[in-house]
C-alpha cells in the first residue's frame, strides 16, 4: 500500500488515541522531566520543569453535564489564554494549561465571569462531585444524580474554593445500586427494597439467557406464562441490584415509593499509605426527596464537618474512621447502626466486596 493509500484511510477509531498529539507543548517539551510543583492558591497549580519551563495550571468546577455553547466558550478562553489547550479531570474538573504567568489572573476572571464556573478544587478540599451518567445515556436511573450533585455542591461551595480539610474528599453519586460512579470518600447510592415486578408479556422480547447471565447471584430463572416463555426471580437470592432491569425493561426494579438513598464512606482508589479500599455503608435509608435531597446534604454535612474536626493532616475519611473505629464514628455524627449495616447475604459468593462496583 503506497503512502497516498494510508493517507486516504480514515482515522482509527478505536482503541486508546495518542495522548501526545493532545499534549501542550509545555508538556511535550519537558515529558517526564518535571521537579516540582507548588500551590499558588487553591485551584491554581505551578508545575516546574528541569528545564526551567513553567506551566500553570488553573482548575474550575465544571457543571459536567454541558451544553454545547458553553463548552465553546470554554474553548475560546482556552485559545485565548492557553494556546487553545485544556483537559477535564476524571471528576469533570476543567483544567486550563497556561503557559505564560501573566494570563493567569485574566483567565481566572474569564473563568469566573464569563463561564460562572468556580475556581478550586486542589489539595484538601473538596474537588468536583462526579456523578454517573444517569438519565442522558443509561436507562436504569433511579433518582436524578446530577441534580443531587448540584444541590450538595450549593451546600459544599465553600470547601471547593478553600482548602480547610484533613485532606482531599472526593464524592460521588450514582443513580442506581450498580453505582458506576466508583470508590470515593464520600458516595451516595440508589437502594431498592425488593425485586423486580417481571412483566410476562414485555419479557418475551428480552433475550432471557442474556438476562438470566447478567445476575450476579444467579436469581433469575426460565420459566412459562400463559404457555409462553418468560422469565422468574427467586426473591430469597435477589439482592435488589437492578442490573437485570438494565438488560430487559420489563423486569422494572424502580420503585418511587420504596427506593431510598444510602450513603458509604471511605472509599479510596489512591495506593497512598494504606492502599486502595472499598466504601462501607454509613447512612441507611435517605428519602429519594426531589430536587433538593435536603436530608442527604445534612447527612454529608455532618460527616464533613466530623472529618474535618477529627482528621489528622493528610488523614483520608476512611483512614480517619478506621483510626477511631466505626462505633465511635457512629457516636460522633449520631446515625443509626442499623442491621443493613452488617454484611450477611449469604447468597454472596464469599463476599460482594470481591467486585470494586457491586457492593450491596
Ligand atoms: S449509576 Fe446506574 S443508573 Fe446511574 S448511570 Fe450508572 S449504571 Fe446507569
Ligand atoms: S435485581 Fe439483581 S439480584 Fe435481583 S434478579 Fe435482578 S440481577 Fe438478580
Amino acid at each position: 500500500m503506497s503512502v497516498q493509500e494510508v493517507k486516504k484511510k480514515a482515522p482509527r477509531d478505536n482503541g486508546a488515541p495518542d495522548h501526545k498529539l493532545n499534549l501542550h507543548p509545555l508538556m511535550l517539551k519537558n515529558y517526564g522531566k518535571w521537579k516540582y510543583y507548588e500551590k499558588v492558591r487553591t485551584g491554581v497549580l505551578k508545575r516546574v520543569a528541569e528545564s526551567g519551563d513553567v506551566l500553570y495550571v488553573v482548575r474550575a468546577g465544571s457543571p459536567r453535564t454541558m451544553s454545547v455553547n458553553v463548552i465553546r466558550k470554554i474553548c475560546d478562553i482556552a485559545d485565548k489564554y492557553c494556546q487553545g489547550f485544556l483537559r477535564f479531570t476524571s471528576r469533570a474538573n476543567v483544567e486550563f494549561l497556561v503557559g505564560n504567568e501573566k494570563d493567569v489572573k485574566p483567565l481566572i476572571k474569564a473563568v469566573e465571569k464569563e463561564l460562572g464556573f468556580p475556581v478550586g478544587g486542589t489539595g484538601a478540599s473538596i474537588s468536583n462531585i462526579l456523578h454517573t451518567q444517569g438519565w442522558l445515556h443509561c436507562n436504569l436511573p433511579g433518582t436524578d444524580a446530577a441534580g443531587s450533585v448540584k444541590a450538595l455542591m450549593d451546600e459544599l461551595y465553600k470547601d471547593f474554593v478553600k482548602e480547610k480539610l484533613p485532606n482531599r474528599l472526593k464524592i460521588s453519586t450514582s443513580c442506581c445500586s450498580i453505582n458506576c460512579g466508583g470508590q470515593a470518600d464520600i458516595a451516595i447510592n440508589v437502594q431498592h427494597h425488593h425485586p423486580p415486578r417481571v412483566d410476562d408479556k414485555g419479557v418475551g422480547v428480552c433475550e432471557h439467557p442474556k438476562v438470566v447471565a447478567i445476575c450476579p447471584v444467579a436469581a433469575i430463572r426460565p420459566t412459562t406464562a400463559d404457555g409462553r416463555p418468560s422469565l422468574e426471580v427467586v426473591p430469597e437470592k435477589c439482592m435488589y441490584c437492578g442490573a437485570c432491569h438494565g438488560q430487559c425493561p420489563s423486569m422494572e426494579i424502580r420503585d418511587a415509593k420504596t427506593d431510598t438513598l444510602s450513603i458509604w464512606i471511605g472509599g479510596k482508589a489512591a495506593s497512598t499509605r494504606k492502599g486502595p479500599s472499598f466504601m462501607k455503608l454509613a447512612v441507611w435509608g435517605l428519602p429519594n426527596n426531589a430536587p433538593r435531597w435536603p436530608e442527604v446534604g445534612e447527612a454529608v454535612k455532618t460527616i464533613v464537618e466530623a472529618y474535618r474536626k477529627g482528621g489528622k493532616p493528610y488523614e483520608r475519611l476512611g483512614e480517619w474512621v478506621e483510626r477511631i473505629g466505626w462505633k465511635r464514628f457512629f457516636e460522633i455524627t449520631g446515625f443509626p447502626f442499623t442491621k443493613y449495616h452488617i454484611d450477611d447475604f449469604k447468597n454472596a459468593r464469599a463476599t460482594l466486596n470481591t467486585s470494586t462496583h457491586v457492593r450491596l
